[in-house]
């Protein structure tokens, strides 16, 4: 009969701010209770997190299955096998699992494994605090003045905006020079509130639990359109099948498998290909040899575009979901017309126009060539906002929440679209 190993453990820490914790469990933790099933009256007694993430990973060279359980206010919800498949560039021997994180509140958790683990399970607990202390504080700095070509990064939400109590320090790179650019999705919060907490979960994920250098990806890119820097521009992630020399990985926040991608994430994610593409002088329409997977690859592909290689080591990802998937080719059109992405010959875009300042909280001005007239605000959801003219060159701002927002002016029939931040 084959026996059944059961762990129970109580977590007693408590949850003030975003936290992490790891749990060490040997061989001899585990009890034998074969087909029986284990409870407990004593609590976990943390009560308040607005998500929490559980992991785990171990250097046993038996391979085995983890099932999860939790006791909740109602009793004992069923099993869930933990997701052995969700980290296509394992490395080191590591076997590594994840539970996709949830909302409700534990008061006890049960663990199941399929086979004694021949070395140490370590069990990884993240947990987000449910209040947020502050707005981000956004890098605004390349916005007003573009690098080496036209097309401006978007303003984002850097290290030290999303990890502000340092504990989450970048490593040495290895630098790569990106030909491809490749999209992905997160598969899971879809709808979560205070995003930086979702990218410092991601980042643990990625270093503690898969023992990653850093988080995978270059770029993250949140459904309300804040861009967060991960790896950065110019260097090696891992997020691609181990293919990864000569690409940057964008990942969209959420599950597109089904659910409709949001317009000011789509935007941002525009953007922030844009720059990229500017930036290494990548025709973002076009398509090439890309090296390290030996596949034709458009410049802008998806994740599963490399499932098709003969190395590397893909799994047959589904990655970045068939929404967004979908419209990657019209979004590498679209992008390839752009008027940043023109020689400057053809650069027919009005790069004096400025709008300042950005982000704005009270009054918002614009200055170019010419006069620039008929202001029109539209918030994310493209609903055009009414604002008081107070100048032919500026708005009163002050009634709008803080958020994203687009203002177009027009100049002898041509308009122009912003991107603006209120404060
Ligand atoms: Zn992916």
């Amino acid at each position: 009969m084959k026996k059944t190993l059961l762990l129970l453990f109580l977590p007693l820490w408590g949850l003030l701010a975003q936290e992490s914790h790891t749990l060490k469990l040997k061989p001899s933790n585990f009890h034998e209770v074969a087909h029986e099933v284990f409870y407990s009256d004593s609590e976990w007694t943390n009560g308040n997190y607005a998500f929490l993430g559980i992991s785990a990973y171990s250097f046993a060279k038996n391979p085995f299955e983890l099932d999860i359980r939790f006791k909740t206010k109602d009793g004992w919800q069923e099993w869930q096998a933990m997701d052995d498949q969700h980290n296509e560039e394992d490395i080191k021997d590591r076997q590594t699992f994840v539970l996709n994180p949830f909302e409700e509140q534990i008061l006890a958790w049960e663990i199941h494994s399929s086979d004694l683990p021949q070395s140490d399970l370590v069990m990884r607990f993240f947990t987000a605090p449910k209040e947020n202390s502050q707005a981000l504080q956004l890098d605004f700095s390349s916005i007003s003045d573009p690098e080496s070509c036209s097309c401006p990064r978007p303003p984002v939400c850097d290290r030290t905006c999303w990890c502000p109590d340092g504990t989450c320090p970048p490593p040495t790179y290895d630098n790569t020079t990106p030909t491809h650019l490749i999209v992905h999705h997160s598969a899971g919060f879809t709808n979560a509130t205070d995003y930086q907490y979702v990218v410092a979960y991601y980042w643990d994920l990625h270093v503690n639990t898969n023992g990653w250098s850093d988080i995978g990806y270059n770029w993250l890119i949140d459904p309300n359109g804040v861009v967060y820097e991960g790896r950065g521009s110019g260097h090696s992630g891992a997020h691609f099948s181990c293919m990864n020399s000569g690409t940057l990985g964008f990942c969209v926040i959420g599950d597109y498998r089904t659910n409709p991608v949001q317009s000011a994430a789509l935007q941002s994610l525009a953007e922030i290909l844009l720059y990229e593409g500017c930036q290494n002088s990548i025709n973002l329409a076009d398509s090439s040899l890309h090296t390290s997977s030996q596949l034709m690859l458009r410049h802008i592909s998806g994740h599963r575009d490399g499932n098709s290689a003969s190395v590397g080591c893909p799994k047959g990802t589904l990655c970045p979901g068939q929404v967004l998937y979908d419209k990657l080719d019209s979004l590498a059109l679209a992008l390839s017309q752009n008027a940043c992405m023109l020689s400057q010959e053809d650069y027919t875009f009005d790069q004096s126009l400025k709008l300042f300042p950005n982000p704005a909280t009270e009054i918002l001005h614009w200055e170019g060539n010419g006069l620039w007239t008929k202001p029109e605000i539209r918030d994310l959801s493209g609903r055009t906002i009414l604002t008081n003219s107070i100048s032919e060159n500026s708005l009163d701002v002050s009634d709008l929440a803080a958020g994203i927002y687009f203002l177009s002016l027009q100049h002898e029939g041509h308009r122009q679209t912003f991107k603006f931040w209120i404060q």
